[in-house]
């Protein structure tokens, strides 16, 4: 996956320095909006859903990588995401229910993105999570390699 990023950046640097020692991390890609702030690129998303361990879901989040609609204003979006969590964690992003329930085969194509300021690799890991319950992972549940699952308690930035 860290060679992935590394190509890509080693073209636009000409191999000056290898990635296995830097940190390429947000040089490089296509940000997912033009208009929302502390979106994950693209290449990122995409490198980042390869840890999902199901294919459906992981085939379902690459594509939502490049064809989801990041919604970062509007009444309900930031009311939603003025709420914290117990713990006073701010929310990421969310998604809004639907009916019938979506599922990797017939996923919401819209997210609700919080614009919180973290680092990229949080941003990444946060933009896989929430389009893994656009695309029907439901909270909590293990075992598909979602980042932020509740074997992990929270999204795990380092
Ligand atoms: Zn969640």
């Amino acid at each position: 996956m860290k060679r992935l990023y590394c190509y890509g950046v080693g073209a636009l640097f000409s191999g000056f320095f290898t990635c296995s020692v830097v940190s390429c991390e947000g040089l490089w890609g296509t940000p997912m909006s033009e208009t929302c702030r502390y979106v994950p690129t693209i290449q990122y998303c995409e490198a980042a859903a390869q840890q999902i361990t199901d294919t459906c879901l992981r085939d379902c989040v690459v594509n939502l990588c490049t064809n989801a609609k990041v919604v970062c204003t509007g009444d309900v979006t930031v009311a939603e995401c003025a709420k914290t969590d117990d713990f006073g964690n701010k929310k990421g992003g969310f998604v809004l229910p639907r009916e019938p329930r979506q599922t990797c085969l017939d996923p919401v194509k819209e997210i609700n993105w919080c614009q919180v300021s973290t680092p990229p690799k949080c941003q990444e890991l946060t933009m896989v999570h929430e389009l893994a319950h656009a695309c029907g992972w439901k909270e909590n549940t293990t075992g598909f390699g979602v980042p932020g699952d509740s074997s992990e308690g929270a999204i795990n930035c380092k």
